[in-house]
């Protein structure tokens, strides 16, 4: 394997600070799902750390644990999906916040933290319009009302509430909004103190400063990804933090394969769409897969380097919108096995 993934730590850094400063006096959380969008988990969350991030969204309760070993005491780690008692149980035991969207679930949290003499702290999912797990707008007094016994039970801990949102029109994120703010107004109807909310990532944290709340959940922003179709990185104040390098494996005139590894599991249909960085120049990529060819390359040599994105070429946004995708797509396919090598760590 000769193809590496260069994350830049200081410009994740600079990142993070430049969407604080954009979002304040809301909270960041800083996504880390997907292997930090496929940086590297443990080098991203301890910057984070150094750089002052409290919040760390972990998608799902094992990545949850692992920031917890990674990071220890004193920062707060939420985690949304959390489906069985094994998990619901560890989530408890690594002191992790939980995202519940549904009722038998919170049932099932606070049998585990009772068993476990500990206090659950939950953040309660209202369903604001992506039917992707949220309690239904119907159904919302009666999941509050009983949140609301169990944490005077003793065994929950009401954090807040929360949503997700498509950040796809305008004009849908408003409905949603309208939505949570109802489910807020009985939040506050049930007696419960007000808490955390937070509903906006990336996109809508940025452009609409209405959906900040106290804590907006970014990922996209903080890794220098721009939207697809989007405002660029200028625009937005940040840039990408790693490049993927391949090398020359084998030339044949000036037809040039690169190493496999480097591009497997991105998407082959990449192929005869997009152009890469050599040292000759930008290059047509024209195909991806076993054999990822690069063609029109003379004088090329083995070993020679080429950017496949990143590196003041083009981005993963780039590569992704070439194929009607997005750029977290791309960031997340690059291998596991390629190794990451870190500059700022
Ligand atoms: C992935 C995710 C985010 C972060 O989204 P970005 O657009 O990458 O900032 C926020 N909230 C939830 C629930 C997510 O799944």
């Amino acid at each position: 394997m000769t193809a590496v993934l260069h994350v830049d730590l200081d410009a994740f850094a600079e990142n993070v600070r430049a969407v604080r400063r954009s979002v304040a006096p809301a909270a960041v959380m800083l996504v880390v799902k997907d292997d930090a969008y496929g940086h590297g988990l443990a080098p991203i969350v301890r910057r984070a750390a150094r750089e002052g991030v409290t919040w760390f969204g972990a998608f799902d309760v094992a990545t949850g644990a692992r920031v917890r070993d990674i990071l220890g005491p004193g920062v707060r780690i939420f985690s949304w999906i959390a489906a069985s008692d094994a998990e619901v149980d560890a989530a408890i035991a690594a002191d992790l916040d939980l995202g519940i969207g549904d009722a038998d679930l919170l049932e099932d949290v606070a049998v585990a933290a009772r068993r476990r003499a500990a206090r659950a702290r939950v953040h309660l999912k209202i369903d604001t319009g992506l039917h992707r797990n949220g309690v239904r707008p119907e159904d919302w007094p009666r999941f509050v009302s009983r949140a609301r016994e169990l944490q005077e039970d003793g065994c929950l801990d009401l954090q807040g509430l929360w949503s997700h949102i498509a950040e796809a029109s305008d004009r849908d994120d408003d409905d949603a909004r309208a939505a949570f703010e109802l489910a807020t107004r009985q939040w506050e109807e049930a007696g419960i103190r007000p808490g955390l909310r937070h509903l906006s990532a990336s996109a809508a944290s940025f452009a609409r400063p209405e959906f900040r709340y106290d804590l907006v959940r970014i990922g996209a922003f903080c890794y220098g990804i721009r939207p697809a179709g989007g405002p660029s990185e200028a625009e937005l104040g940040i840039t990408p933090i790693s490049r993927l390098e391949a090398q020359v494996v084998s030339i044949d005139g000036d037809t040039v394969s690169l190493d496999v590894g480097a591009l497997d599991g991105l998407p082959s249909i990449l192929g005869g769409t997009v152009s890469v960085s050599t040292p000759a120049g930008q290059r047509r990529l024209v195909s991806v897969g076993v054999r990822s060819v690069v063609e029109g390359w003379a004088g090329a040599a083995p070993g020679d380097r080429v950017a496949v994105y990143g590196g003041g070429s083009a981005s993963a946004t780039d590569l992704a919108e070439a194929i009607g995708t997005i750029g977290e797509e791309i960031a997340v396919r690059v291998s596991p096995l390629v190794p990451r090598v870190y500059a700022g760590e």
